[in-house]
């Protein structure tokens, strides 16, 4: 267990200590079936932080069993019924911050300040998602022809499946969780093995904010495929809504073509981040940081490649390195570190390997390049300039604290290099020219244009990708969409011919 810790003002023994180990089924934590159970541990140090149930297939169609029983019942609520659960969860999240905060360093590595920072923006997708339950709208209208009026409304998609990441582990599951309780859906969430401590603790805060026994439940285990597959494939469930990676993505698409499931995937990114030469420099290279060093690099947002006007490229480059340079890695729980560690030795290595065919593929390193030797999982923030674009690191997402520099030298050419790859999540453009704007939104080929800003997320927003970046929208007023199906009413106009 780990040592008693008081850094930031939680003390970590007593929090962990008092986390549920169990999977959350029907109202009640509970034990495995099989018994079985995987250890959750630091990566900035390696130690144990806790040791969870871990669930096979029957445990995960236990948890739909209770989903579903309580599908109907939950439906009918009213929308302001849910509305105030959600905004008592917003109050209680909001308020044992440094709880939440605390956690996901533990177990993700984040510096503090930025798991604060992800707990308010995860606690705003339940604020706002309270205010949009009680905003569900349809229509009506009469046919063209006459005859028949028509009436749209909104239910519940029903029971659905939601899997999150480990990098942003309390938002990404309060963007699933809060428009699923707007809608009236019941759920079973199933967290990333290596960061589920954050989720035990939200489904507590969740239970404590009134949501009814069955509506939520959690089941996490080392063999993740083992509880999705069965639930995928069981008629029940009427909705599977994921976040991670674009090849898990598409193995969980074809497992729900069969079952012609509702899918909502957000899937990986490769965000170009555009620097025109009329940009203001400072501001690119502050926007750049932001983009690229929030969570470590650890983000789908997070800026792959940095595309730099060939008139700037020298400023550009040199104010990027300074930057770098002026970060202090470290564990996350000790003040003054901007850098942690990623999230295990494999994601480590994989960053090490797209540096390294980099190099070979025409890369100078300017700063950094290599891990740092120790305990925990370490990466040097590293700048790197002149890759091919054939190389893994312009092709591939990254996930860690390297920033890769390419020259161009007009606008088209700008647009084709940003759009040459598979992905289509987020993109920034950095550019004081107004109608540039219009221009590079209409060229991009992304879900989401970031201009002269780093940091665009919001639960206001509605945030996705295209193309393998994924299908649907969180947040903003579409993300309740994702949860509902239209049904349209045909009435028979009282004044139609008989
Ligand atoms: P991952 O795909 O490995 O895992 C994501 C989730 O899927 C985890 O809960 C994991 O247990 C589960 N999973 C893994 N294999 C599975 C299988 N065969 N069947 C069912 N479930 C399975 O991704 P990750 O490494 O946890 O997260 C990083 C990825 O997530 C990156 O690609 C990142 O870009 C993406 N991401 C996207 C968004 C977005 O909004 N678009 C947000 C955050 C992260």
């Amino acid at each position: 267990m780990i040592m008693a810790d008081t850094k930031g003002s939680v003390n970590t023994t007593t929090l962990l200590d008092s986390l549920p180990t169990g999977l959350f089924i029907g109202g009640q934590w509970r034990e495995a079936s099989s018994g079985e159970s995987f250890e959750v541990c630091n990566p900035a140090t390696g130690e144990v932080l806790a040791t969870l149930s871990s669930a096979n297939s029957d445990d995960a169609v236990a948890a739909l069993d209770a989903a579903a029983k309580v599908q109907k019942e939950w439906a009918r609520t009213s929308a302001r019924e849910r509305s105030e659960i959600l905004t008592r969860a917003y109050q209680l999240v909001t308020e044992r911050s440094e709880e939440f905060a605390t956690l996901m360093t533990l177990e993700m590595g984040k510096p503090l300040a930025e798991a604060r920072g992800e707990v308010k923006y995860g606690a705003e997708y339940l604020r706002w998602f309270a205010e949009e339950t009680v905003r569900q709208y349809g229509h009506t209208q009469e046919v063209p022809e006459g005859g028949i009026r028509m009436v749209t409304r909104r239910k519940p998609v029903g029971p659905c499946l939601l899997i999150t990441p480990w990098n942003f582990p309390l938002a990404m599951a309060t963007r699933k969780v809060g428009p699923a309780v707007a809608a009236g859906c019941t759920m079973v969430l199933k967290p990333a093995e290596l960061t589920p401590l954050t989720t035990q603790y939200f489904a507590q805060t969740m239970v404590e904010a009134g949501l009814p026994a069955g509506v939520l439940n959690v089941v996490c285990g080392t063999d993740p495929a083992a509880i999705s597959e069965p639930l995928i494939a069981d008629p029940r469930l009427r909705k599977v809504s994921f976040t991670g990676s674009t090849t898990v993505g598409k193995i969980l698409m074809k497992q729900a073509a069969d079952s012609v499931l509702r899918t909502s995937m957000e899937l990986g990114g490769n965000a170009p981040f555009i620097v025109f030469e009329d940009a203001d420099i400072d501001q690119a290279v502050a926007g750049a940081m932001a983009a690229k060093m929030r969570n470590i690099g650890e983000a789908c947002t997070a800026a792959n490649r940095f595309l730099i006007h060939s008139e700037v490229v020298e400023e550009f480059t040199e104010k990027l390195v300074t930057a770098m340079e002026a970060l202090t890695v470290g564990n996350g729980m000790d003040d003054g570190v901007d850098v942690g560690p990623l999230i295990e030795e494999k994601a480590r290595k994989n960053v090490a390997s797209l540096v390294d065919d980099a190099k070979g593929n025409g890369a100078e390193v300017l700063t950094g390049g290599n891990a740092i030797d120790g305990d925990g999982f370490f990466f040097q923030p590293t700048v790197l300039r002149g890759a091919s674009t054939d190389s893994r690191i312009f092709q591939e997402e990254i996930f860690g604290p390297v920033a890769s520099i390419y020259e161009f030298t007009d606008e088209d050419e700008a647009i084709e290099l940003a759009n040459s790859t598979p992905y289509g999540l987020a993109s920034y453009v950095f550019s004081e020219d107004p109608d540039r704007l219009w221009r590079l939104a209409d060229g991009l080929e992304f879900g989401i244009v970031g201009y002269n800003a780093g940091v665009v997320s919001n639960a206001a927003v509605p945030f996705g990708g295209v193309k393998h970046s994924g299908l649907g929208r969180e947040g903003g007023a579409e993300g309740i969409d994702e949860y509902t199906e239209v049904q349209y009413i045909g009435v028979r106009d009282p004044y139609a011919n008989k």
